[in-house]
C-alpha cells in the first residue's frame, strides 16, 4: 500500500466545478498528497473541454468514473441545482465502492466534495477518512445559505416579496431577495428544502475550504470563523482562496487565434465578453448585445453560444458543438465591427484572455470562477447575472467592492443596445472600478503570497490531513 497521504476529490457535474477542483488537487500535490478525481457520470458525454482538462492531469492526480446512473426520468426542465444533487445521491452505490478500493490501495485520509455534496460527506466517515467541502462560492454565499433555517422561520413569503434588503450578517452588505441564489426562490420547491438541509450536514463536515480570502470579505469570514458562526453550528472554516486555474498548461488552447488578436491591441482597450461554461442568452439579447458593442465604439472579444431561451443550456455539456453561433448575429455585423471586434464561438481561454495586457474590462456572467479570475488579473466588471448564485455574486462585486457596474433589464427583462453601450464606454474609459479592482488583484497576490493567509490556511488544513490516522494504521 502506498505511504503518500492520498484525497478521494468528488466533484458534482458542471465545468465550473471540475476547474477549481482540479486546481486546489494541483496545490494539494505540491504539498505531497496523491489524488484521485472521482468523476459522476449521469449518461450525458462529457464535454469536449472536460475531456481536455481530464486527460492534462499532472501525474500525481488521477480519476476514475464512478458507475453510471440513470437521470432519464427528470424532467428536462428541471433546476441544474436538482438534477446535480440527484445524480449526486443515485451515485452514492457507485461512489462507496470506488472509496472502498481507494481505501485498501492507499492511505486515504481525506474525502473532498464541493457546495452541492453535503450527501455524501458521511461516506468519508464509513471509510475512517476526514471530510472537507470546497464551497466555490463567496464567504458572503456561505452566509447566506448559514441564514436561511432563521429567515425561514420568520418570513413566510416568498423572498423577492421582501420590502427591505436582508444582512444576513451585521456589517454585511445588505441583499435583496430577488438577488438570493436561485435555488431558494421558490419555497415550495423541493431543492429549496434540500438547501435547508444542506446546512445540517454542513456540520458534520470536517471542515469547510471556501474559495475566496480574507480581505476581500472580512465581516463575512469575521462571522464565519468566530465563536458566532460556532454558536449557528459552522464547522472550522478555512479560506484558502482564490484557487484559479492558472494559464494554458492545462490544454484548453487558443484554437480561434484570439490571444493572436489580443497581442496587436493597445493595452487596457478590449472588453472581453462571456457567460462563463454554461449561459446563454436569447437570440434578441445576443443581438442587442451585437449591436450594443457595436455602438459603443469600444474593441471587444466575445465568446459567442448558440442562443437559447433557457439561461443556463449549456451547463451540462456543449450543446453548442451541433450549431453555428455566428450565424446568430445581426447581419453584416461581423464585417463592420472587424478589426475592433473578435468573436470567438462557443470557448475561449479565459484565464489566459484575463492575463492580457490588453484586456481592460469584461462582461461577465458573474459565475463565481470567472469573478475570481478577473480580480487575481485586475479586470473590472460588467456584471450580467443568469442564473444559480450568480445575482448574489453581483451584489458583492458592484454594491460591496465597487468593482463592477450591473446591468439592469428593461420591462420585458431585456439589457437594450443603448444601456450595452453605455455600459461599455462607462467601464472602460472610467477609473473607479479600474483602480479599485487593482488594488483587489495585490490583496490576492498577497495572500498567497509566503506569509499570505490563505497560503497558511491551506497548509493548516494539509497539516490535519496528513496527521490523520487512516483507516489501516
Ligand atoms: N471558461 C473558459 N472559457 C470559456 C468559458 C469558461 O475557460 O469560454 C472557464 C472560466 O475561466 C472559468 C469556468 O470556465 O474557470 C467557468 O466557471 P464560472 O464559475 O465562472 O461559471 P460557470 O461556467 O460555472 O457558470
Amino acid at each position: 500500500m502506498q505511504e503518500t497521504p492520498h484525497i478521494a476529490i468528488i466533484p458534482t457535474p458542471g465545468m465550473g466545478h471540475l476547474i477549481p477542483l482540479i486546481e486546489l488537487a494541483t496545490r494539494l500535490t505540491r504539498l505531497n498528497f496523491t489524488i484521485t478525481i472521482l468523476i459522476l457520470n449521469d449518461g450525458s458525454p462529457p464535454s469536449k473541454s472536460q475531456l481536455t482538462l481530464l486527460q492534462n492531469l499532472p501525474p500525481s492526480i488521477s480519476y476514475t468514473h464512478v458507475s453510471p446512473i440513470d437521470v432519464s426520468d427528470l424532467h428536462s426542465d428541471c433546476a441544474i441545482e436538482t438534477r446535480m444533487t440527484l445524480t449526486i445521491t443515485r451515485s452514492i452505490p457507485g461512489i462507496r465502492d470506488s472509496l472502498r478500493a481507494l481505501s485498501k490501495e492507499t492511505r486515504l485520509v481525506s474525502v473532498i466534495v464541493d457546495l452541492l455534496g453535503s450527501s455524501i460527506i458521511h461516506l468519508a466517515r464509513e471509510f475512517g477518512a476526514l471530510s472537507y467541502i470546497f464551497f466555490l462560492s463567496s464567504a458572503l454565499g456561505l452566509c447566506c445559505l448559514y441564514s436561511l433555517p432563521k429567515l425561514d422561520k420568520i418570513h413566510s413569503c416568498e423572498y423577492r416579496d421582501l420590502s427591505e434588503p436582508v444582512q444576513f450578517v451585521p456589517g454585511l452588505v445588505p441583499v435583496h431577495g430577488a438577488d438570493f441564489p436561485d435555488p431558494v426562490q421558490n419555497r415550495k420547491s423541493e431543492i429549496y428544502h434540500f438547501f435547508l438541509s444542506m446546512i445540517e450536514c454542513y456540520s458534520e463536515a470536517t471542515g469547510i475550504l471556501i474559495n475566496s480570502f480574507y480581505d476581500l470579505e472580512p465581516v463575512a469570514f469575521d462571522y464565519l470563523m468566530n465563536d458566532r458562526g460556532r454558536e449557528d453550528n459552522v464547522p472550522p472554516v478555512y479560506p484558502i482562496g482564490p484557487v484559479i486555474r492558472t494559464g494554458s498548461e492545462d490544454g484548453l488552447i487558443d484554437g480561434s487565434g484570439c490571444i493572436k488578436w489580443l497581442d496587436e491591441q493597445p493595452s487596457d482597450s478590449v472588453l472581453f465578453v462571456s457567460f462563463g461554461s454554461g449561459g446563454n442568452l436569447s437570440h434578441e439579447q445576443v443581438i442587442e448585445l451585437a449591436i450594443g458593442l457595436e455602438l459603443s465604439g469600444q474593441r471587444f472579444l466575445w465568446v459567442l453560444k448558440t442562443p437559447n431561451n433557457k439561461s443556463n443550456a449549456s451547463f451540462f455539456g456543449d450543446t453548442n458543438n451541433i450549431d453555428n453561433p455566428l450565424e446568430y448575429l445581426p447581419q453584416g455585423f461581423l464585417d463592420r465591427t472587424k478589426g475592433l471586434g473578435f468573436v470567438v464561438p462557443n470557448w475561449a481561454p479565459q484565464v489566459q484572455i484575463l492575463s492580457h495586457g490588453s484586456t481592460g474590462g469584461f462582461l461577465t456572467h458573474c459565475g463565481w470562477n470567472s469573478t475570481l479570475e478577473s480580480i487575481v488579473h485586475g479586470v473590472p466588471l460588467i456584471a450580467w447575472p443568469l442564473y444559480a448564485e450568480q445575482k448574489l455574486n453581483s451584489v458583492l462585486v458592484a454594491d460591496d467592492l465597487n468593482v463592477a457596474l450591473r446591468v439592469k433589464p428593461n420591462d420585458k427583462g431585456l439589457i437594450d443596445r443603448e444601456k450595452i453601450a453605455e455600459y461599455a464606454k462607462c467601464l472602460m474609459q472610467g477609473k473607479i472600478q479600474r483602480e479599485k479592482m487593482r488594488a483587489l488583484k495585490h490583496a490576492a497576490v498577497a495572500t498567497l503570497g509566503e506569509d499570505g493567509s490563505s497560503k497558511q490556511s491551506l497548509a493548516k488544513v494539509a497539516e490535519e490531513m496528513k496527521n490523520h490516522k487512516s483507516i489501516q494504521e
